[in-house]
């Protein structure tokens, strides 16, 4: 027993046969049409849907967020300062260790405060006030070049850490 082959056309564009269903609705959908998502594929209309319930930010996320963001990051920036006095070759390597996982506990904070809500652009005032923390200790410290040095690498491997856990994109490996 074969089972029986019927080609599928795309819902959009019946004269393009494909093998892809949109794993949301079912319906055929061309390569075109086809969005692929991190749980498989789905068409445009479903997608559309499926961000617009995922924005749940509310009013006050939007200061607790970057305030947050603001204060954590200007934290750890003071810190980094502190610690950059002792300029042994060591200390970099923590440093650059120790970035990736300030970060991604910074990420986590801002998720509990915000309750895991989300819209796109809190993540992006979120993380403008991220580096904006950052800066303004950066600012203090324009004539001491390891701490300018060290909040470079903070800010270069942070900011993406931050924001790609935010948004609920994590980054394989
Ligand atoms: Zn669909
Ligand atoms: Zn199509």
């Amino acid at each position: 027993m074969t089972p029986e082959f019927t080609p599928l056309y795309c819902a959009n564009h019946p004269k393009v046969e494909s093998g892809l269903r949109c794993k949301n609705c079912g319906k055929p959908i061309c390569a075109k049409c086809a969005v692929l998502t991190p749980t498989g594929y789905s068409c445009k209309e479903c997608l559309r849907s499926l961000t617009k319930r995922f924005e749940t930010a509310q009013w006050y996320d939007y200061i607790l967020g970057p305030a947050t963001a603001f204060l954590l990051s200007s934290l750890t920036s003071l810190l980094i300062t502190l610690i950059s006095t002792f300029s042994f070759l060591i200390i970099w390597i923590v440093i650059v260790a120790l970035s990736s996982s300030i970060a991604a506990g910074t990420a986590e904070i801002l998720r509990f405060i915000t309750r895991k809500r989300r819209s796109k652009r809190l993540f992006t005032i979120t993380i403008i006030f991220f580096i904006l923390g950052a800066l303004l200790v950066l600012a203090f410290n324009l004539l001491n070049w390891t701490a300018l040095a060290f909040q470079a690498i903070y800010l270069l491997v942070g900011t993406p850490i931050v924001y790609y856990r935010l948004s609920g994109i994590h980054m394989s490996k």
